[in-house]
């Protein structure tokens, strides 16, 4: 847009550009959007997709350019809808839980394992969970069983819990991969580091964690910064629709993630958005 200005005209945007640089901002948050995520950890719910049926989900993806996620949920007909929609995008992984009541109960349940085995002859699961367990239930034999369970069949395990149950799965199969939701129980890098260099197989997503990298104006932090770095290899990055109101905040946490991502180095954003999610379950490289 133009407009005439003592006799000179003078492009808005050309002011505005000169504006943002002067007060520190990014001018070119198109180029920030442009950078394509896989969400490593989603669950949709018979009550999400109420509100948001699967067509709405997708155009969502597109309109915030989520190239694939993780979905877990219940009842599983949700997430299996979701991925009829878009069988390229949606990466199931089987909720063992049959309700609410299952998540803090489930570790004591005979009848669980055969269950599973059973949902997973659909063949679209590339992992087991979201599964919640701490350290006193570490040494449950229904968790046991889907260790096993996952070693056999090559898939992932969703797990959120503390340091203590990432050691007891390894101890049962060290092969398997598992991602350790929101970065374990315990989200500082000085506990993180020595866990990701002892398990090679071993990754880690940051959802519900974003706030803790940035300081009050949005900085990273030079601490994550390094552990990013670091560790590039082994984490993901996730929005966690853990109830529906976060699906309405969707286009809001994603930026909150951008944010982050775009002040490591490129080549390393680009691994933490898409590049260790795209090698783990075989997606096209977004380049
Ligand atoms: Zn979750």
């Amino acid at each position: 847009m133009m407009l005439r200005s003592g006799g000179l005209l003078v492009d808005v945007r050309l002011v505005g550009l000169v504006l943002m640089l002067a007060m520190g901002l990014n001018p070119w948050p198109l180029a920030a959007a442009a950078q394509p995520l896989v969400d490593a950890h989603l669950h949709y719910s018979g009550v999400d997709a109420a509100e948001l049926p699967p067509a709405q989900v997708i155009a969502l993806f597109d309109r915030k350019r989520i190239q694939a996620a993780v979905v877990s949920g219940q009842p599983q007909w949700a997430v299996e809808a979701l991925y009829r929609a878009a069988p390229d995008r949606i990466l199931p992984f089987l909720s063992v839980y049959r309700g609410p009541a299952d998540k803090s109960g489930w570790m004591h349940d005979p009848d669980l394992p055969r269950r599973v085995a059973e949902a997973l002859r659909s063949g679209i699961y590339r992992g087991i969970g979201e599964i919640h367990l701490f350290a006193e239930d570490r040494q449950s034999p229904v968790l046991a069983a889907l260790v096993a369970i996952a070693a056999e069949q090559d898939l992932m395990l969703q797990v959120h819990g503390d340091a203590a149950v990432i050691e007891e799965i390894f101890a049962q199969a060290p092969e398997v991969t598992v991602l350790w939701a929101h970065l374990g129980t315990d989200p500082r890098p000085q506990v993180l580091a020595p866990l990701l260099a002892r398990y090679p197989r071993l990754f880690v997503d940051t959802s519900v964690r974003d706030e803790r990298f940035v300081d009050d104006q949005g900085r990273l932090w030079a601490q994550w910064r390094k552990f990013f770095i670091a560790h590039q290899a082994q984490v993901l990055v996730g929005v966690d629709t853990f109830w529906t109101p976060r699906w309405r905040r969707f286009s809001e946490v994603t930026a909150r993630i951008r944010g982050w991502l775009d002040q490591l180095p490129p080549e390393v954003a680009a691994r933490l958005a898409y590049g260790n999610a795209a090698r783990l379950f075989g997606l096209a490289s977004s380049e």
